[in-house]
């Protein structure tokens, strides 16, 4: 990684001075960014001078502005708009994410004129009205299964892409779309600039970024060790009967009016929300069982502070951004201790400070230990066997 800025100059970056021209600059301005995040400090100036980019970063380091402003600025100054087949591709692995995508290039081109039309495509919809969408599309977004199928019913072509980005990379390893990326990769033109961004650099990732890069300025985002300060951790020990109660307990005690509570399946996330919802708890489940309509109301309405409690599993809840939360509860702990940092990291961003609560069962207490030697970082527990519950 080159970074020749001192601390000096890097805090003196602004939007401006990385090149984005007066559109983009009242957008920006418009979504409240005040100054660049460092991975947009660093990825924006390449971007525009054409390089690939191989980016390690996650959700909530700033990295979708990070492309979305550099290509929304190469329209503004050279990329024709309007033409019959998608210039920009964006390959995402779910469809929260696509339309998530989506909804900041749309943002943040809000002042450009012409405009630049971005369409997001997904599957678990119907492919119709995405048939009719795509044509004159400039910026596409989608995943990879879904774009194969619109190839394959000859609604597009990609022969006019000249950027491609790959978003979350690894999570679309992981999901298995590794077949349906080569496929598009070949169908791809050669000559072309690519962005990849990816949470981590494991094997398969350097593999494809072999393949698929060239020369790219690699650009790296180290989480902040700040943030799990900022994180008020505390776990309820608790017999798995009593988990239910405990959790109404503490939804009610606590007062949480906002609050993403995480469990390991879709069948339990469906009964909390029963229950919670027969106790007076107003809650809906996000999971991959959901319909695609469903899942974006519910986390449309969580977002806007007009849903108590949105249950989710992992896979779901990865790619989502939400800020500020105020409180996060597991009620089943993730299997892997990356993934308990990544679910209690959604309090606690920025300057803002939040609460983390995990239930921990007599079968969970040694996984907890590990989970918490990972983190490097002990956590108050509390014995529950003598708090009544009844009632709840
Ligand atoms: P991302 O990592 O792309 O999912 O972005 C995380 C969040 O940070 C999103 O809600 C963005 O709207 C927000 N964001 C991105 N860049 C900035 C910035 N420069 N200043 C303030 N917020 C930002």
């Amino acid at each position: 990684m080159v970074d020749p800025l001192s601390e000096a100059e890097k805090s003196k970056v602004t939007f401006a001075s990385l090149g984005l021209s007066e559109p983009l600059l009242n957008a920006v301005e418009e979504q409240q960014y005040t100054r660049p995040y460092p991975i947009q400090r660093d990825a924006i100036p390449p971007i525009l001078r054409g390089k690939d980019i191989l980016g390690i970063a996650k959700t909530g380091s700033g990295k979708t502005a990070s492309f979305v402003l550099p290509i929304l600025e190469l329209f503004h100054r050279t990329k024709t708009v309007g033409s019959r087949y998608a210039s920009v591709l964006v390959l995402v692995p779910t469809r929260e994410l696509a339309s998530q995508v989506a909804d900041v290039f749309q943002n943040l081109g809000a002042h450009l004129f012409p405009k630049v039309k971005t369409v997001a495509v997904y599957g678990g919809v119907s492919i119709n009205p995405q048939m009719q969408a795509v044509h004159g599309a400039d910026i596409l977004v989608a995943t990879p299964g879904r774009l194969l199928d619109l190839l394959a019913q000859n609604a597009l072509r990609l022969s006019d892409v000249e950027i491609l980005v790959l978003d979350e990379a690894d999570k679309m390893l992981e999901l298995g779309f590794a077949d349906e990326m080569n496929q598009l990769f070949d169908r791809l033109p050669k000559n072309r600039q690519t962005i990849l961004f990816s949470a981590t650099l494991g094997e398969a990732i350097q593999a494809i970024h072999q393949t698929l890069l060239r020369a790219p300025v690699k650009i790296e985002v180290v989480e902040e060790a700040t943030n799990l300060e900022q994180i008020e951790q505390v776990a309820y020990q608790v017999d798995p009967a009593r988990k239910g109660p405990l959790l109404r307990y503490l939804i009610k005690t606590h007062n949480m009016q906002q609050v993403l509570v995480f469990a390991s399946s879709t069948r339990t996330a469906d009964n909390l929300v029963v229950k919670l919802s027969k106790n007076g708890i107003q809650a809906a489940a996000i999971h991959g069982q959901k319909g695609q309509q469903v899942r974006t109301d519910v986390l449309h309405k969580f977002k806007a502070g007009k849903l108590q409690v949105m249950v989710a599993t992992d896979l779901l809840a990865r790619g989502i951004d939400i800020q500020l939360l105020p409180f996060v509860i597991n009620f089943d702990l993730p299997r892997s201790p990356k993934d308990y940092v990544h679910r209690i990291g959604r309090t606690g961003r920025a300057e803002a400070t939040g609460k983390a609560i995990s239930l921990i069962t007599p079968d969970d207490a040694h996984h907890f230990k590990i989970i918490q030697k990972k983190m490097g970082k002990r956590v108050a527990q509390i014995d529950t066997t003598n708090l009544d519950l009844h009632g709840y």
